[in-house]
């Protein structure tokens, strides 16, 4: 593979720099850096600040608002809007059910939700997960009965990312026989967040972030208009759905920044012996031994987003990035807190899940999100399926086994 930049896609990279350089607020930028979390208003912002400049829509082919761009390009965005530190976008509404709608939703349906996906006026969630459904999806047991010209949805999701900010769900339900565990009765439902019936219910995560929630449904009214594709074959929509969710879940662009920022600060902080970190060997074996594997797996996602852009399903490629990706960030996450030594020991809500400015130019202070990040990525090798099923599934699929 050509790993050298054509004068065009060079072009594009500058295009792409002197947007960031010039739209990218401040604040936002200032919160991605330090680690500290986002308010939905500040991810609303910038999301919109991109959908105005037509390029919200990363991976959407051109004739529903998309960019329509090649891997290449794609690839060259992700990467400079890490390197900018501009937020990630919220994947639910973007990078999930957004491709689900426009591959298998009506006209009707295209056009009631692609464009406020598009514009961020609209946030969903995803209802897969529940109680006793998390690995073993299909033993979901949330159930909808139809009623007429709509169903009758009852159970409880849980896991639910945002759910306390989405304005739609999509969801998987049971429309077969509760006492049949089976894939050929499973449907996929859009549902409203302000049906009645329905109650979110905070989960606090180790790092004090209230990000996940379960769902309660309790004869939540659907309209069979909100149902994507035909019923009893959701399933086959929530695969094509789980393969886009666990490739852009490898994060290679955001791994490589914060790799790059640990090289930075290390070169400030004092090793306890009269020098720095940097100098240290041990850590230096450490961080070239995470470039190399950055580096493999920067090669695995092109490849995966060229299979994608000539209408190839990623396979098991998706399990391999998550896999790979999130171990690689999980490690990055575990040198930043054996860095910060002692300064990674203070809780500071105020500077992680509220506004007060980190100084980045403060070593000690540099430090100060890094713990609670630690504790809240962990959930990486959990969610998008975990990653013990990622490797049955490649164990199956690549080895055989
Ligand atoms: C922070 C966070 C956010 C999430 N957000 C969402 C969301 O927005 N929407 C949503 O629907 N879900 C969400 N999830 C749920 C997530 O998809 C599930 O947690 C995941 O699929 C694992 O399911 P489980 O938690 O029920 O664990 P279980 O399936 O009970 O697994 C427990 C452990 O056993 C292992 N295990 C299970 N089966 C096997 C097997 N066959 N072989 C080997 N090992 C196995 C698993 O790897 C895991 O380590 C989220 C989870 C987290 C942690």
């Amino acid at each position: 593979m050509n790993a050298e930049l054509s004068s065009d896609d060079l072009d594009f990279q500058d295009e792409v720099r002197r947007f960031l350089g010039s739209e990218l607020p401040d604040d936002i930028r200032g919160r991605v850096e330090s680690g500290g979390r986002l308010s939905k208003e500040q991810h609303v912002r910038w999301q919109k600040v991109v959908y105005e400049r037509g390029w919200a829509g990363v991976n959407w082919p051109r004739q529903y608002g998309g960019t329509g761009w090649t891997p290449v390009q794609k690839h060259i965005f992700e990467k400079e809007c890490a390197r900018a530190y501009a937020p990630e976008f919220i994947s639910f509404g973007l990078k999930m059910v957004g491709p689900v709608i426009y591959t298998f939703g009506t006209d009707e349906q295209k056009q009631r939700f692609l464009p406020s996906i598009l514009s961020s006026d609209t946030w969903w969630c995803q209802g897969y997960s529940e109680p006793n459904a998390g690995s073993d999806l299909v033993a979901l047991t949330t159930t909808a009965v139809r009623r007429g010209d709509h169903y009758v949805v009852n159970g409880a999701k849980t896991w639910t990312t945002y759910a306390h900010r989405a304005d739609w769900m999509f969801c998987l339900v049971r429309t077969g026989a509760a006492d049949v565990k089976s894939q050929e009765a499973i449907t996929f439902l859009l549902i409203d967040m302000t049906s009645p019936g329905i109650t979110v219910s905070p989960i606090i995560t180790l790092d004090g972030a209230h990000e996940v929630n379960e769902v309660f449904l309790n004869d939540v009214k659907v309209p069979v208009d909100n149902r994507i594709g035909e019923e009893n074959k959701g399933w086959s929509y929530a695969k094509f759905l789980l393969n886009h969710e666990r490739t852009n879940i490898a994060k290679v662009a955001i791994s490589r920044q914060r790799l790059s920022q640990l090289k930075s600060l290390l070169l400030v902080t004092p090793d306890g012996l009269g020098g720095f970190l940097s100098d240290d060997p041990a850590f230096s074996r450490k961080l070239a031994e995470l470039e190399i594997e950055l580096k493999a797996l920067e090669f695995t996602e092109l490849r995966t987003l060229s299979a994608l852009s000539t209408g190839e399903s990623p396979g098991p490629q998706s399990s391999i990035l998550k896999v790979c990706g999130t171990e690689v960030a999980q490690r990055i996450d575990e040198l930043f807190v054996e860095a910060a030594g002692m300064a990674g020991l203070p809780y500071r809500p105020d500077h992680y899940l509220g506004n007060a400015e980190v100084d980045q130019a403060g070593c000690v202070e540099s430090y100060v999100n890094r713990t609670p990040w630690y504790f809240n990525n962990r959930k990486a090798s959990i969610y998008g399926g975990s990653n013990e099923i990622q490797k049955n599934i490649i164990a199956k699929t690549v080895l055989g086994i």
